[in-house]
């Protein structure tokens, strides 16, 4: 646009409209540049550049760059780096004979008075004259042919949103809209400003007649309407009739002229205000008249002056360089599945389709050795885990000529702040390798299967071809002579060879309990993780086909009585979608690659190591231009642990530019509910499901009586699958600006030990510590609802809670107040919808993995109790990062405690624990008083003598801060640690004990005494 005025020197706003498609001749990077990026995806748009240009594209796209161009110079040029307010370009409204018309002003003026006012001069009645002008052109108050029918229909916004034209861009509520001067006060008060109103606040309108010329208050709106009366007249306005009476004035863009602003300094364009320092910006020609002159803010008694020249200014150079690369960003996640990735990384490393992606928005999956060839820019938006991560995410830029910028966001948090004042530590830190375990059995198990079923392809399994797609696989079962039969008997037969094998390929590197539980699985686990793999997915198979069915018979009933506060259909739309929807998620359940479909089922490995994860399942329904309907599905997968807040109900999922805001639970059906009623203990860990014939005393665990009681008993939901439904085009429409909302949730996570499962447990000598090793461990986090809303009190694992809960419907899973408070989002194919009465439950999701833990008892009671654990739990993750030579990323930790068998103390733990299912067999080795002592030595060691001690820093990075969760920087104290590890390792004895769970804890009572 910039260049087109510069060639011109001055042009009116018609005609550029007119020719900045013209302009491009034809070229296809030249008019994908051009292209607003919501259109970019448009069918008839796109072919401009796809070789195959559709004559409808180029009208579309050109009536948009005129409603562009009019917004830019009109509505938008005051916010942000626009082509005026940069000094690149100046706009004016420009009326054939301004004089003519100022002269008309004031013999309205003096024949509306009556009578002999003071004469102010053509000067004010110009001031007056060109004030207003510039004020509808800013107001965006110019007509275009989009906007015909929200004038016609008094402001209507349906017109400038939901219900606009094709390729105009969206005014969502709370975005400024254009606003029109209309005659009367009718209409939306949001698109008018009225030139009748006559309240005590005067308007603008009159506000700036009084500032000019010093009317009457009084007078001054039968002076402004006889000046839009004169205005339209001389064709600077138009009117048009509204259809409530009046008539609205809309700026004719032929009589608004674009000037280009030739040189820095020599020829000024921006002037500011000298109370309220607002900008404004004047083509040269005028800048001398306008200096002076009222500022044009409403009630504002300033004047504006010339502003200051910028000394150097990037946005007009950059504006006016006539280069033109389109910045064409796109989401590499992975959220993508395998087609869109591959597509998207071939077209970056290409970069010659005008449409390929040049900035990528990426999560760590392009850390991972994917080949997008050179970079020039990284930027980071947060800090990454340690120096590795660093150096894997900037090294791919610079490669060719060994140039390139390298930046980062630094959020707000004392990790980034530290970071932000030693760079260092993080550019140049020690760089530790990821590391890798061999003995976690669930991942084993997986490798195993896939083992077979290579073996079956070449033939050494004897067994029919595989199916190409889990419905055939499933339809056949495990029968003898299917391919699935055979592949599994070829394990379970007795003496059967393969699992030897198969161990023996990794020598001597797993322990005898991994093989044996390995072998255990072969010859028995297999056959049954199989057919429970094989029931989920029938059950979900079939369950969706009842929903199809439902969702016809609601849109039967619909056609046949449609509903008649419902005139434009939307239920019926939405319903239609639905079912799209779910005939869809049908087809490709049924045609998912076995392979795939295997590995999503949790019998074959992932590339993530991830045992359980949680999905999320968005229906997006939207109508066609025709008046059909059409439907979408996205699918996401989480982590099931980091699903429990992330895809929590009420909370908003962002991908593939979208916000789908999480409305529903899978709750199963009504005969086969997935979740459990369960009883907590409200003192410790335990928990278990509530069995019909068990009745509860006391907790099995501590003996607590209020097991027993009603408070006890909360519904569990294990978090799977949830839901989003939503119209397409309100995912989309969210103001991108705002920070992704996340929402917040009262968690809590225990840690459940079965004395049982203590395999070794010992007891210091001197001190209150002790540690023991659990073979099982279960680590239950569970989602009580979200923060800051209350509901009855509990206590549950000695936390006191007051769970909301989340209020679902047994029938469809939708959840109250999920997207407004009060509301629920009945699905379509839910019962309710034909009839049945709401029926509710209050569900808490659950997320739970058993594994390997260590528990240490620490010598805390009451005194300093937050900082004494973070101190320590930061020392011992050093001491770990120093053990392992790496990052152990399979290892979590948590504070937890226990009640006290008499006193009224608590004991308190620090869990160290695998993520692992099953465990990876890390924290079985490290088990042990010897091998402890040494990893607190080392990190003893490091703490002691690590140079921020004479930094005045209570530690850093280098030492404690390397692992901890940001959170606990403020808690964790290099003096602390100390203290507790010279008192831990000055006497270094241990007896071994059944079981560290009822511990004698008055020592570290007394000694607490001593120390206050
Ligand atoms: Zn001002
Ligand atoms: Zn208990
Ligand atoms: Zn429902
Ligand atoms: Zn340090």
């Amino acid at each position: 646009m910039a260049e087109l005025i510069e060639d011109a020197e001055q042009i009116s706003l018609q005609e550029l409209g007119e020719s900045l498609l013209e302009a491009t001749g034809g070229d296809p990077a030249a008019l994908h540049a051009l292209t607003p990026p919501d259109l970019l995806e448009h069918p008839r748009v796109r072919t401009l550049w796809e070789g195959r240009p559709e004559r409808a594209g180029w009208e579309l796209l050109a009536t948009r760059l005129a409603f562009e161009a009019a917004l830019e110079l009109g509505l938008r040029a005051r916010v942000g780096r626009t082509l005026e307010l940069t000094g690149t370009v100046a706009a004016a409204v420009e009326p054939r004979d301004p004089e003519v018309l100022a002269e008309l002003v004031g013999e309205a003026h003096r024949h509306l008075a009556g009578q002999e006012i003071l004469d102010t001069g053509l000067a004010g009645y110009t001031a007056y004259l060109r004030g207003l002008l510039e004020r509808l052109r800013l107001r965006g108050a110019i007509l275009h042919p989009w906007l015909e029918p929200y004038l016609a229909e008094d402001g209507n916004q349906w017109r400038i949103w939901g219900g606009r034209r094709e390729g105009m861009p969206a005014f969502p509520l709370g975005q400024s809209r254009p606003r029109f001067p209309h005659d009367r006060h009718r209409g939306h008060r949001d698109a008018f400003d009225s030139l009748a109103a006559t309240g005590a606040t005067p308007t603008w309108l009159v506000d700036w007649a009084v500032r000019t010329i010093g009317v009457e208050p009084g007078m001054a709106p039968s002076l402004n309407r006889r000046m839009f009366e004169l205005l339209d007249a001389e064709e600077v306005v138009r009117a048009r009739p509204t259809r409530r009476g009046g008539s609205a004035y809309g700026l004719d863009p032929r009589v608004i002229a674009v000037h280009d602003v030739p040189e820095d300094g020599m020829a000024p364009s921006l002037l500011c205000c000298d109370v309220c320092r607002s900008p404004h910006a004047a083509p040269p020609e005028q800048f001398a008249a306008w200096v002076g002159t009222p500022c044009l803010r409403y009630r504002c008694p300033g004047r504006y002056q010339p502003a200051l020249p910028e000394p150097s200014n990037y946005y007009r150079r950059l504006y006016r360089s006539r280069t033109r690369r389109r910045v064409v960003t796109a989401e590499h996640t992975g959220l993508l599945n395998r087609r869109e990735r591959e597509q998207l990384e071939a077209a970056f490393k290409a970069g010659t389709d005008p449409a390929a992606p040049n900035v990528v928005v990426c999560t760590p999956t392009l850390e991972l050795g994917i080949d997008i060839g050179d970079l020039s820019a990284v930027l980071l938006t947060s800090v990454p885990r340690g120096p590795a991560a660093y150096v894997q995410r900037v090294g791919r830029a610079g490669r060719l000529t060994g140039n390139a910028f390298i930046g980062a966001f630094l959020p707000a948090g004392p990790r980034a702040l530290y970071y932000l004042a030693q760079p260092e530590h993080m550019l140049a830190g020690e760089v530790r390798p990821p590391s890798c375990y061999l003995d976690a059995v669930e991942i084993l198990r997986r490798q195993y299967l896939a083992y077979l079923i290579d073996l079956a392809a070449d033939g050494a399994v004897p067994a029919p071809p595989m199916p190409p797609k889990i419905g055939l696989v499933s339809g056949a079962g495990r029968a003898p002579g299917t391919w699935l039969g055979e592949v599994v008997a070829a394990s379970v037969v007795p003496d059967a060879p393969h699992v030897g094998e198969f161990l023996a390929l990794f020598g001597t590197h797993l322990r005898d309990e991994t093989a044996a539980a390995l072998r255990e699985f072969a010859t028995v686990g297999l056959a049954a993780a199989v057919d429970r793999a094989l029931a989920g997915w029938k059950a979900r198979y079939d369950d969706l086909g009842r929903r199809r069915d439902r969702l016809k018979a609601s849109i039967e009933r619909l056609e046949q009585r449609p509903d008649p506060d419902d005139p434009d259909q939307r239920e019926l739309r939405r319903l239609r979608g639905e079912r799209y929807a779910v005939i869809v998620l049908l087809r490709e359940l049924r045609e998912e690659s076995t392979l795939q479909a295997l590995e999503g089922l949790g019998l074959l490995p992932n590339y993530t190591l991830i045992d359980d994860a949680a999905t999320l399942e968005a229906v997006l329904w939207s109508h066609t231009e025709d008046g059909g309907f059409s439907g979408l599905r996205l699918v996401y997968q989480r982590p099931a642990a980091i699903a429990l807040t992330e895809f929590a109900p009420g909370n908003s999922f962002y991908a593939h530019q979208r916000r789908l805001v999480i409305d529903g639970l899978e709750i199963g059906t009504a005969s086969e509910p997935l979740y459990q009623w369960w009883r907590l203990c409200p003192e410790c860990a335990f928990g278990a499901p509530e069995v019909s014939h068990r009745t509860w005393t006391a907790c099995p665990r501590c003996r607590h009586a209020g097991i027993a009681d009603s408070g006890a008993r909360h519904q569990l939901l294990e978090l799977r699958r949830v839901f989003s439904s939503d119209s397409d085009e309100r995912t989309r429409v969210f103001d991108e600006t705002d920070e992704r909302e996340r929402r917040h949730y009262q968690v809590l996570t225990t840690v459940d030990v079965d004395p049982g499962a203590v395999e070794r447990a010992w007891q210091h000598r001197r001190v209150t510590f002790g540690m023991e090793y659990a073979r099982v461990a279960t680590i239950r986090s569970v989602n009580f609802g979200p923060a800051g809303r209350h509901g009855e009190q509990v206590w549950v694992a000695g936390a006191q809670l007051e769970p909301p809960r989340f209020r679902t419907c047994r029938l469809c899973g939708a959840v109250t107040g999920a997207r407004e408070p009060g509301r629920t989002d009945h699905r379509g194919w839910c019962l309710t919808r034909s009839g049945r009465n709401e029926d509710w439950d209050h569900p808490v999701p659950y997320h739970q993995v058993e594994t390997e833990a260590v528990r240490l008892l620490m010598p805390v009671a009451t005194f300093e109790v937050d900082e004494r654990l973070a101190s320590f739990k930061a020392a011992l993750l050093l001491g770990l990062r120093l053990d392992f030579g790496g990052e152990p990323q399979h290892l979590a930790v948590v504070v937890t405690d226990y009640p006290g068998s008499g006193g009224p103390g608590r004991r308190r733990f620090l869990v160290l624990h695998d993520t692992v299912p099953g465990g990876t067999g890390y924290l079985g080795r490290i088990a042990d008083p010897e091998r402890l002592r040494v990893l607190l030595d080392r990190a003893r060691e490091t703490i002691a003598r690590c140079p921020c001690r004479s930094e005045g820093r209570a530690a850093c990075h280098r030492c404690l801060l390397g692992g901890i969760d940001p959170s606990e920087i403020e808690l964790v104290s290099r003096p602390l640690a100390l203290e507790l590890l010279d008192q831990l390792l000055g006497e270094w004895a241990f007896d071994p004990v059944p079981t560290i769970a009822d511990a004698d804890i008055g020592l570290v009572e007394e000694s607490e005494l001593e120390r206050r």
